[in-house]
């Protein structure tokens, strides 16, 4: 090995090709560089995934603390591969998982053994077959190495190696690393056609939900729920989603609320919110911990200046900071708590909660309101925030005087949505936007079916 020439190589790429000089390249030329640059490219991408491989094998569990990982101060070969090389932990997996099947193995008596996929290891190292076309065939044929032939699975690899590099008899154009993924799920299909049948096992381990990497201020979700479980929370959506048919016989004012059951949400955003409203009810039922008799679902930090100023802050378990409204609307129904930390990081002072309904309040508040009070809202009140009427921060007490149902997106919206509410002797009322009900009229808001009992025998017969 030669260190001197890898950091020669080092320097030497960026002399041979200034990326400045690109834009003076003719067509022809760009692309017979692009295609010298991808064949460099592979084969220091096969020396990445080896690399890795060696950091893994030297990281194995069986090794325990003696392990490379571990003498290094991280948890995992891929933590270390991450120290090392500033790569994604999605990089640093996919690095390692194509390791670990092109990687030549040793057995227990010391004799060398093949990689899983010799023939995909033997073309990655020639710097013939690149890495997306390596994990596309990889990932289909993997899953038939128990339950298939070894003859027959080597002879698909041999296969599939020549069509992703040119070698092939049939072809002598290398085909793309998406033409690979298909072309080595059709072997699967042909190799294990049991394999397609769904068998409970199989999906039962294929079960899954994860949440991908943080983008444009979303954090996507993504996997499989199996058919019961999807079932369960299709119906516990299908029960609060806003209804689009409102019910025959209303009265004027409840034609005023009709209006306000058109939804400006999509179904998709307002399943969002039901599961938020989900999430929340089911931390203040159980024996989660509880701040002042509120469970806080989320541990969000804030400057004080920036709390009453309307600053960021951030929750625990999120990247990317929370918007000042969040910020609000969390300290509005979950209250806070002053921790005053010192120049070197020392906690000196902690305050006790603050702003914060406790659930005694909440529950009077409950039996009071019903639920959301914003009219066609179907919210339950156990979905509900408590929001203060008056801010807090403008004076509003933590009373139940104060306070009121809202769901989540009704309370995120509150200020901007048209909608007003306050207090008439302790009682909340509700006014509608102008372009619902341009009368302005406030009245009065309750989902509390005790509430609206009463006032049916009042007018009834
Ligand atoms: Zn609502």
């Amino acid at each position: 090995m030669n260190f001197l020439t890898l950091a020669n190589l080092t320097e030497a790429v960026p002399t041979a090709l200034p990326v400045a000089s690109l834009g003076g390249l003719n067509d022809d030329a760009l692309c017979a560089v692009s295609r010298q640059v991808e064949a460099l490219g592979r084969l220091i991408d096969a020396l990445r995934v080896a690399t890795a491989g060696e950091i893994a094998a030297r990281s194995r569990t069986e090794v325990g603390p003696a392990g490379l990982a571990a003498r290094k101060g991280c948890r995992s070969a891929n933590e270390l591969l991450q120290r090392l090389t500033q790569v994604s932990s999605a990089t640093g997996a996919a690095r390692l998982g194509l390791a670990a099947l092109t990687r030549p193995d040793t057995a227990l008596s010391g004799a060398a053994t093949p990689a899983k996929f010799d023939h995909v290891r033997a073309a990655l190292e020639a710097g013939e077959l690149g890495v997306d076309a390596a994990i596309a065939l990889t990932k289909n044929l993997a899953p038939l190495q128990n339950g298939v032939h070894p003859d027959a699975l080597d002879a698909a690899e041999r296969e599939l190696v020549a069509a992703a590099t040119g070698s092939s008899p049939d072809s002598s154009v290398p085909a793309s690393a998406d033409e690979i993924r298909i072309q080595a799920s059709v072997w699967r299909a042909t190799l294990d056609p049991d394999g397609l049948e769904p068998d409970e096992a199989h999906t039962m381990a294929k079960r899954s939900f994860r949440f991908g990497p943080e983008r444009n201020g979303l954090v996507p979700v993504s996997g499989g729920l199996l058919p019961e479980a999807a079932g369960r929370v299709k119906r516990l959506f299908d029960a609060y989603l806003t209804p689009t048919t409102a019910p025959a016989f209303l009265k004027d004012e409840e034609l005023a609320d009709k209006n306000a059951v058109k939804d400006p949400r999509t179904k998709d955003q307002q399943r969002h919110d039901i599961l938020i409203g989900v999430l929340d009810a089911m931390a203040r039922s159980g024996n989660t911990p509880t701040v002042g008799g509120a469970a806080p679902t989320v541990l969000v930090t804030v400057r004080a200046e920036d709390l009453d100023t309307g600053g960021a802050g951030y929750a625990d378990g999120v990247e990317s900071p929370l918007s000042p409204t969040t910020v609000q609307q969390m300290v509005c129904s979950g209250g806070t708590q002053k921790v005053l930390i010192g120049r070197n990081g020392r906690i000196l002072r902690l305050a006790s909660a603050e702003r914060c309904f406790t659930a005694p309040q909440r529950r009077a508040i409950t039996a009071r309101d019903g639920g959301c009070l914003i009219p066609g809202c179907s919210i339950p009140a156990g979905w509900c925030e408590v929001h203060h009427v008056i801010p807090a921060a403008e004076g509003g007490p933590t009373h139940p005087d104060n306070g009121v149902l809202l769901c989540w997106f009704h309370h995120r919206t509150i200020d901007t949505s048209g909608w007003a509410i306050r207090m008439r002797a302790g009682a909340p009322e509700v006014q509608a936007p102008p372009w619902l009900d341009h009368t302005r009229r406030w009245r009065p808001a309750t989902k509390s079916r005790t509430a609206l009992a009463t006032s049916v025998s009042h007018h009834g017969p």
